[in-house]
């Protein structure tokens, strides 16, 4: 049987290892820490125009996979699949597939497109709300988050007919903000005047017409989906490795050593540690090569500034660069270890907090891991 390490407990590693499990490899899984993927706001965008991105991105990650739109739309397919059924055995449902877009608000009222969402946060697509009277729930001891203005956006931004109605919850704690809602059943409303309601996300057990809006980070919804994927994650973070000829012999964290045939690499980008800042961007574990738009970063002297990692500055695209099996390149371009993958917002060419923020982790994942599941020992 083919054994197989993945680093990075983001949505990308996961995908990885479920790809190769699926394909019947014996998976370790390791992390360090929660990374972008527990940050997201709740609304998994996949892929907007898979056809526009092949034709006019050459250097964007799915164009560099070398396969055709049949294809790339069969493995989403089947991935998005496979991980909603994964992640519903751990409790988290989610709704749609990347064929679908809808739009969400979030708990400013601003919209944000989405493919794939939690179960909960379904019922507040804007389209589908377009008619009916939305309560939406303040609470009065919170501090961070005013029903009222999101309400007032709700209507002025999309045409939506609704009110807030606070709501009182006695037992939280001195000066309470949002996330002191995490967890905590849902309150309901008078019931009279709405037919649809609004919750801030967090709550458990919403009624049948309640619906979460999508969260700033810290996320609820980043932190479920987060805490969904950990299962099955061994706490470690990764130094460095062994190599020889061509090939990647075993991965050491500080107490172990991770000896495997094949090894994926979903490190994420600036908040995962896939790819380090300074005055050129640099990818700490092998030195692979990172580039922007097709060229290395040390030849261009691409300066990233700390802390610009939620600015989607054309900078930031920078990443590493795979083959099309998903063999991160040096920065000479060519590929150096047979047995190494890499997946995720790692791989540079294309905006991370953009329309494929969730497609490039899910596809290049459940691709990393079926190819590795493959590698002969
Ligand atoms: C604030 C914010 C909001 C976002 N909202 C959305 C959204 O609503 N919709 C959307 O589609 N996209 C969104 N995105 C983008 C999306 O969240 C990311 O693209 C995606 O989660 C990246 O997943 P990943 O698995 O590649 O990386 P990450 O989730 O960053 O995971 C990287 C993992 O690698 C681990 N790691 C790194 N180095 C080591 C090491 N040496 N040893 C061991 N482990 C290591 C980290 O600890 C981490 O577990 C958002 C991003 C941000 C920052």
């Amino acid at each position: 049987m083919t054994t197989v390490l993945v680093i990075g407990g983001g949505i990308a590693g996961y995908c990885a290892a479920m790809a190769a499990r699926r394909d019947g490899a014996d998976v370790t899984l390791v992390a360090r820490a929660p990374g972008a993927t527990a940050l997201y706001a709740g609304a998994m965008e996949v892929i907007d125009d898979l056809d526009g991105i092949l034709q006019r991105q050459p250097h964007h990650p799915i164009t560099r996979l070398g396969l055709d739109s049949v294809r790339l739309a069969t493995e989403l397919d089947t991935a998005i699949h496979t991980l909603q059924l994964a992640l519903e055995k751990e409790g988290l449902k989610l709704a749609g597939t990347w064929r679908t877009r809808g739009l969400y608000a979030d708990i400013h009222g601003v919209a944000r497109a989405g493919n794939v969402v939690p179960a909960s946060v379904a019922g507040g697509e804007l389209r589908a709300l377009s008619g009916k009277r939305v309560a939406v729930i303040g609470v009065k001891e919170i501090g961070d988050y005013d029903a009222a203005s999101t309400a007032l956006a709700l209507n002025e931004l999309h045409g939506i007919e609704a009110f807030p109605e606070e709501v009182s919850i006695p037992d939280l704690p001195p000066a309470p903000s949002l996330t002191d809602l995490y967890g905590r059943r849902a309150p309901l409303p008078s019931r009279s005047r709405s037919n649809a309601i609004a919750y801030p996300p967090g709550f458990t057990n919403l009624p049948q017409d309640g619906f979460e809006l999508l969260a700033s980070p810290p996320s609820p919804h980043g932190w479920r989906l987060q805490q969904a994927i950990a299962h099955s994650t061994l706490r470690a973070e990764i130094s460095s490795f062994e190599t020889a000829r061509g090939r990647v012999i075993s991965a050491k964290a500080a107490e172990r050593t991770f000896r495997a045939d094949a090894f994926v690499l979903a490190t994420g980008r600036h908040i995962g540690g896939g790819i380090v800042g300074g005055r050129v961007a640099a990818e700490p574990l092998l030195n692979l090569g990172v580039f922007h738009d097709g060229s290395p970063v040390a030849r261009l002297g691409t300066r990233l500034q700390h802390m610009q990692y939620l600015d989607p500055a054309a900078e930031l695209r920078a990443g590493l660069a795979t083959d099309r099996w998903l063999h991160p390149l040096d920065g000479d371009g060519h590929g150096i270890y047979d047995n190494l993958y890499a997946a995720g917002a790692v791989l540079g060419g294309y905006d991370y907090s953009g329309p494929c923020g969730f497609g490039v982790p899910i596809l290049t994942g459940w691709l990393a891991g079926r190819f590795a599941a493959k590698q002969s020992a």
